[in-house]
């Protein structure tokens, strides 16, 4: 049994990718309890992440700045992260960033701009913060019925008391992929990309539809290429605001482009050197940044 189980993943590594590896245990069980909540939040361990209109609070060294419960207003909306590795609970607050300045330094700063800035680690605690958060500053009232709805589970579920539906943060599935022709990948230019930009081509899984589909049909729409099989290869969230990043490989059966021109500017093939050097910095046209999963799409590929 083991024989089979090392064979199947002879030579798989996982590569690393942004926006992943947060330090804390998310401690699901803890979440349920609401007196052990409030325990939590009681004790002199306890710190918190503040968004401010879901910007974070960083220290001049552009790490997350952790804050005290005196830092913080009584009705704060907060969600529980999770516990760090010595056991000392975190969690995220929305509120204004004026008074935890004052007293400490530090700034607020863009949410994407923060995660280029740290390590994937810490990136990784921001976008578990900034997702629930907004999912929260979002998602007041019941789908359903339309009462207010209360944040429960130390917030991971909001709970509608009128007609009793529980609602749960949403995570959207994007497939991002490379189509691949013999030694070519396919990149794309979207509209409101930086200048010279190039990337995998992308798009939301759709209802009904398995992540294969949704390489398949997105590839056909955006660039005209039909494809066959695909390849999972690695996962990142993205929390602007809500995202799971779905990289893939699949094998391109034409060449011939037709561009989408409502999606795209430009669809390209380009070769393993072209990619090195693009992500390299020194090619004729520009990678994403290492913290997207596109980087590491591309950088992947590039290498084998
Ligand atoms: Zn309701």
């Amino acid at each position: 049994m083991t024989d089979i189980f090392n064979s199947f993943f002879r030579g798989f590594e996982p590569p690393v990718t942004g926006i992943t590896g947060s330090p804390l245990d998310r401690a699901d069980h803890l979440r349920r309890d609401p007196e052990q909540v409030q325990q939590m939040q009681a004790s002199a361990t306890a710190r918190w992440l503040v968004l401010d209109s879901l910007k974070p609070v960083v220290t001049d060294d552009d790490r997350l700045f952790w804050a005290t419960a005196d830092d913080l207003p009584e009705a704060a909306p907060m969600v529980f992260l999770g516990l760090d590795s010595d056991g000392a609970p975190r969690f995220a607050a929305s509120a204004s960033a004026i008074p935890l300045l004052a007293r400490h330094g530090g700034r607020v700063i863009d949410a994407r701009s923060a995660a280029m800035l740290m390590p994937p680690g810490q990136a990784a605690i921001l976008a578990q913060a900034r997702s629930l958060l907004d999912w929260h500053a979002r998602h007041g009232h019941c789908a359903v019925c339309g009462a207010a709805t209360a944040p429960t589970k130390a917030g991971y579920c909001r709970q509608c008391p009128a007609c009793g539906a529980e609602h749960f943060p949403r995570t959207d599935p994007v497939v991002i992929m490379l189509a691949i022709k013999g030694d070519h990948a396919l990149v794309g230019r979207q509209p409101g990309f930086p200048p010279r930009m190039f990337s995998a081509l992308a798009g939301f899984v759709e209802p009904g539809e398995s992540l294969e589909e949704a390489v398949a049909r997105e590839i056909f729409e955006e660039a005209g290429i039909r494809t066959g099989r695909v390849r999972y290869l690695a996962s990142q969230p993205w929390p602007f605001p809500s995202s799971l990043m779905i990289a893939c490989l699949a094998e391109a059966l034409g060449h011939e482009i037709a561009l989408d021109t409502e999606e795209l500017e430009e669809a390209r093939w380009v070769s393993k050197d072209e990619v090195r050097a693009a992500l390299a910095g020194e090619g004729a046209w520009l990678a994403p940044p290492p913290m997207a999963i596109a980087h590491t799409l591309l950088a992947s590929w590039a290498k084998g």
